[in-house]
């Protein structure tokens, strides 16, 4: 764990995950920063998806990395003590060779990374996008993973399982993600043994590398009623005594501080922070 994740309380007002021009956000980081500030925040990351091998319109270019890098330090300049901005990435993980841990990540200074899946590869071979929307997803479902839901999920913890076993990274961001899609197609798909094996060995691999923090992402609470993890694995995480943090993955500056008062009081209530 990167020293300044250990100076931040879960329960204080931060946000460590956003997203803006340089990827799929609708703001500007200056107006991002403006908007930490209103809200009082002692500290705000920016973290753009990362540059990508393959095509895709929500990650950053490779070429944008130093103007991103840049725009950090400007808007350090500008807020001074007012409050800490610091530069991140939610790097994506594809596969060995493209991931938190491969030498260009590494190379980057980042003050912190989050690792995250948004993309699993087909039986084929292509890495396709699972992230989207309910309806986005049942068409990938259908027209590249032969409607093989398993597969889907199963490829999805294996490769948070590799992502973890290779490292290089601070934070996992939205470790359960998947279960969001996944259910609309099989909605009791939680509750299965299988499910709660993979999201046992998920966690329990995250607690071996004993240096990852755990994001609790409320993105979606206030439309799903779900934060990522689910509640119902909190206890798992209680148990193994592992860190977390509230990060709201904002993409818009109004959402900057969406259901984060909801999250630490269950946190609070159930004993984690
Ligand atoms: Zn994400
Ligand atoms: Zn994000």
């Amino acid at each position: 764990m990167k020293k300044l994740l250990t100076t931040i309380s879960p329960g204080g007002n931060y946000t460590l995950h956003s997203h803006t021009q340089f990827c799929d956000g609708r703001f500007t980081m200056a107006e991002f920063a403006q908007a930490a500030v209103n809200e009082g925040m002692t500290c705000y990351g920016f973290s753009p998806h990362s540059p990508l091998p393959v095509a895709s319109s929500c990650n950053m270019r490779e070429e944008d990395v130093p103007l991103y890098l840049a725009e950090v330090e400007r808007l350090r300049q500008l807020y001074g003590d007012r409050i800490k901005l610091f530069a991140s990435m939610e790097i994506d993980y594809l596969s060995k060779s493209w991931g938190p841990s491969i030498p260009y990540f590494q190379s980057l200074g980042l003050d912190y990374a989050i690792g995250s899946i948004h993309f699993i590869p087909t039986r084929e071979g292509k890495m396709i996008d699972i992230d989207g929307s309910h309806e986005r997803f049942a068409g990938s479902l259908k027209n590249y993973f032969h409607n093989d839901l398993d597969y889907v999920v199963e490829t999805y913890f294996s490769q948070a399982m590799a992502m973890v076993g290779l490292g290089g990274f601070d934070i996992i961001g939205h470790f359960d993600k998947v279960a969001d899609n996944a259910s609309s197609v099989r909605p009791d798909i939680e509750s299965t043994p299988r499910f709660k094996f993979l999201i046992e060995q998920l966690i329990d691999a995250i607690a071996a590398n004993g240096d990852i923090v755990v994001e609790v992402n409320t993105k979606a609470f206030a439309k799903s009623g779900r934060f990522f993890p689910d509640e119902k694995w909190w206890p798992m995480l209680r148990e193994r005594h592992l860190p977390v943090v509230v990060n709201s993955d904002a993409h818009f500056t109004s959402l900057i501080s969406a259901s984060r008062d909801e999250a630490i009081r269950r946190l609070l209530r159930a004993n984690i922070i």
